[in-house]
């Protein structure tokens, strides 16, 4: 058996990175391989649960998340005039607090100088051609031509993945129903902490980026058919969502959304890669395996947690189907938890803008808050 010391991680966002830094922490060669020719993170938000935090804290970034983004308490729900009728989120955790939001853009730079700090290698503007699984490795050909040879392959290329294509066959998103808007703000100076405000059209959530800024996000029902939105049609759409929350805070809002370029819209979609998600030497992470809708707000945590627990059973020193394996039976139920209960408050959500009756057993908060409780388990 030949023990693991170099791996090809394939796609360099919230998931590949994080793995790639947890490899080299532990001493393993690594190299990215990106799609992109250059990283253009969106400027909007991300919202870091303690439990993101404390995977983060493995990979030596987490208080630099902290002191980039904006630590906040439990988020207020609130229906559209302003009365809260409960809170969410995970409890803090030791010197984590419940939540950390933070620019994605800002993320990912917090991460990307990690990885250049520990000495991952990237190759920007590239991707897999094709994979040779072999008996003790992976055989690889890039899309210039050039190939090598590694350990073991990740593929962390997000919820289109080409390496779980190439290596599982042709597996399609779910569109959830629900699409999201965000956009960001100047930060209102009476937000203390997250809040969303529940309505009978769409929810909105506003959520604190650092101690000026913040982003909202609006999740409405656009169809089932899943329409294309026009660009002139992007802001007085989402102005018409935001006009059924008469607080001060959601109202000032409204008239500082000019730019419908800045106006990120996204259809929600769910993907459930059956396990094991891995196939001799290759292992999915990330959203190539566990895609979520973030009605938790946990799909990139779940993405770094991966890798965590990844370096921790290479560390074990055996082969990889022992690795995976391991790494199959800590990560499927927790990340199969989050994906399911965020599908359920989805429907539910949908069921609601869409002016239905919820079954009796619908209970957003109590959804979320067990949720968020299991999140604080040891990975
Ligand atoms: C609207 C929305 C809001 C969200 N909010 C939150 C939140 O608040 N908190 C949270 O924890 N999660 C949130 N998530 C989920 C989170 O964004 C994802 O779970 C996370 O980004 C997954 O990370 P990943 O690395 O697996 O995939 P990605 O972030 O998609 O990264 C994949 C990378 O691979 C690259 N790539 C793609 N194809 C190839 C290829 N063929 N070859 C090489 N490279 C390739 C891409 O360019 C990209 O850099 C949200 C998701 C959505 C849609």
């Amino acid at each position: 058996m030949k023990a693991i010391e170099k791996v090809l991680i394939v796609g360099g966002g919230i998931g590949g990175q994080s793995t790639a830094i947890a490899l080299r922490q532990i001493g393993i060669e690594v190299e990215i391989v990106e799609i992109l020719p250059q990283y253009d993170v969106y400027g909007v938000g991300i919202i870091q649960q303690a439990n993101a935090l404390r995977a983060l804290d493995s990979l030596g970034v987490a208080d630099e998340a902290i002191k980039r983004g904006c630590p906040y308490g439990k988020v207020k729900m609130c229906t559209p005039t302003g009365h809260q009728f409960a809170e969410t989120g995970t409890p803090p955790m030791g010197r984590f607090p419940s939540h950390n939001g933070i620019s994605r853009r800002t993320l990912h730079d917090v991460l990307k100088e990690r990885s250049e700090t520990v000495g991952v290698q990237y190759r920007m503007g590239l991707t897999v051609d094709t994979i040779t699984n072999k008996e003790n490795g992976v055989d690889v050909v890039f899309s210039d031509g050039t190939t090598g040879s590694y350990d073991l392959l990740i593929g962390a290329d997000g919820m289109k993945s080409k390496v779980r294509q190439l290596i599982f066959g042709d597996y399609s998103p779910k569109y959830a129903g629900l699409s999201v808007w965000r956009y960001a703000f100047d930060r209102p100076k009476d937000l203390d902490t997250g809040y969303i405000y529940f309505g009978k059209r769409s929810k909105v959530g506003l959520i604190p980026m650092t101690e000026d800024t913040i982003y909202i996000f609006v999740v409405s029902a656009e169809g089932a058919d899943n329409p294309l939105i026009k660009e002139e049609e992007m802001i007085p759409k989402l102005k018409s969502y935001l006009e059924e929350y008469p607080v001060p805070m959601v109202q000032d809002l409204i008239d500082q959304i000019t730019n419908p370029k800045l106006v990120n819209y996204r259809p929600l979609e769910t993907l459930h890669l059956p396990e094991p998600w891995y196939k001799g030497n290759v292992l999915i992470i990330g959203d190539g395996a566990h895609a979520t809708i973030p009605q938790l707000g946990s799909g990139a945590a779940l993405a770094i947690e991966d890798a965590v627990v990844l370096a921790e059973e290479i560390t074990k020193q055996d082969g990889a189907e022992a690795i995976f394996s391991r790494f199959m039976n800590r990560r499927l139920e927790r990340c199969k938890m989050v994906v399911e209960a965020s599908e359920k408050l989805g429907e539910w959500e949908l069921m609601l803008f869409e002016g239905k009756t919820l079954p009796e057993e619908a209970n957003i908060g109590a959804t979320m808050g067990k949720t968020c409780m299991a999140l604080t388990q040891p990975i």
